[in-house]
């Protein structure tokens, strides 16, 4: 018989968070081997539980009508205006319901925007590191994902000049990811407001994820980068997977923002996608107007005595004391991406990498270049696990680091 050959089109999908050192460990994990999960910000999985009243509300919810049945494309009126408000909270002006999207996660709009973009070729300035659902879809969308570098030295901030230089003919959208993940930096006003002066100039979209925008330390404040300009055009993506630990119930939202006249054709195309996924799923969208309703106990867990406070202080700390081991401090998010000096780790493969430490340690990691990384010397954790666990992961990664470097 013909083999079944998949697309042509996945050629260049990857997404190594999920990827192939995952199915080994899962094979490990049938064999009854018990696997430290540092690979993947599911935080819920680690007893980070969603705030009750969501999770009551859901309960609730669940038995009515409105949550058996479809929506309108874009989403349910009352949890649209709760994300309206919530742009009014971030200084963001001029959104109305009407530009509020609401979908199963960030993942599906993140999808939406680009499909409803790209042409064959078209470019797309994603940052390296990057989240790399945005390299993935822009790929499947039929564009061409171009990376513009994140400077380690400058606590991973977007290296403007990089952008401005990548620029062609073919560019139609600058992504940004504030905070970021993997590098958990948070990118002050002043970098923002250079980015959108490229694009203002260029007349490119600004796609901008801020999933973690609640998921900050020290006491740190996060700019929406759409309040800072109405002259260009922003999408911008949120949801309840991280900040309200509610990454299962797949909602999320989208808006659209700042100079919109001349998007007509583009909201036409993004309205044309929503349709044809006919809506989110209902039971989330409820949650969304919960959620915005006022719960904010992200706080309690991001302060320095919080949970998610301490285990950032301890992995740093523990990762840091690795001899070959540095790593910028995240002011925000879930992860860290420690980097190994290569004269110390000459690794040449780090997706093997990421395997042996695996096999020989039973800790599970994501490689750096799974991130869009160009040199295999950086890996990403999630400090998601309690202090026990994190001690027991970083330790044993010290120790096959200490026998690595002697090979
Ligand atoms: N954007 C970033 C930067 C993420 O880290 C993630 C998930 O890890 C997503 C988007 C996807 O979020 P959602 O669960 O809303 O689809």
């Amino acid at each position: 018989m013909k083999p079944i050959v998949k697309s042509g089109k996945l050629a260049s999908v990857a997404y190594d968070i999920r990827g192939p050192v995952l199915e080994k460990a899962r094979q490990m994990e049938d064999e009854g081997q018990k696997i430290i999960k540092l690979n993947i910000g599911n935080v819920a999985a680690f007893g980070l539980e969603p705030p009750d009243e969501i999770v009551q509300d859901m309960i609730r919810n669940l038995p009515s009508q409105v949550a058996a049945g479809y929506t309108d494309s874009k989403g349910l009126f009352a949890p649209r205006k709760a994300v309206v408000h919530y742009t009014q909270e971030k200084n963001i002006t001029g959104v109305t319901v009407d530009d509020v999207y609401l979908g199963n996660g960030a993942s599906e709009l993140i999808a939406m925007s680009l499909n409803a973009l790209l042409n064959n070729g078209d470019e797309v300035l994603i940052p390296a590191p990057d989240y790399p659902l945005w390299t993935a879809v822009t790929g499947l969308s039929g564009g061409t994902p171009v990376h513009y570098m994140c400077d380690e030295q400058a606590d991973w901030m977007p290296d403007v000049a990089d952008i401005k230089r990548k620029i062609t003919s073919n560019t139609r959208a600058i992504v940004v990811i504030n905070p970021n993940n993997p590098t958990g930096t948070l990118y002050p006003e002043s970098v923002l407001l250079d980015i959108i002066e490229v694009a203002r100039q260029h007349q490119l979209i600004v796609l901008v994820d801020e999933i973690y925008d609640k998921t900050l330390y020290d006491g740190n404040v996060h700019t929406s980068m759409a309040s800072l300009a109405d002259d260009v055009l922003f999408v911008t993506f949120n949801g309840l997977s991280k900040n309200y630990r509610a990454c299962g119930y797949r909602a999320g939202w989208m808006v659209v923002s700042g100079e919109k006249r001349h998007a007509k054709d583009y909201i036409e195309g993004l309205n044309m996608l929503a349709s044809l996924r006919l809506c989110a799923n209902t039971p989330g969208q409820l949650a969304i107007q919960t959620a915005l309703g006022g719960y904010q106990s992200i706080k309690d867990l991001v302060a320095p005595t919080g949970r998610l406070g301490r285990q950032r202080d301890l992995a740093h700390k523990l990762l840091t004391d690795i001899p070959g081991v540095t790593c910028v401090k995240p002011k925000a998010a879930l992860y860290m991406f420690p980097r190994l000096d290569p004269k110390m780790y000459p690794i040449q493969d780090d997706q093997q990498f990421a395997y042996e430490l695996l096999a020989e340690e039973k800790v599970l990691i994501v490689q750096g270049t799974g991130f869009n990384w160009t040199q295999p010397d950086h890996f990403r954790v999630v400090f998601l696990p309690n202090s026990d666990d994190l001690t027991d992961a970083i330790g044993r990664i010290a120790r096959f680091l200490h026998h690595y470097a002697k090979r």
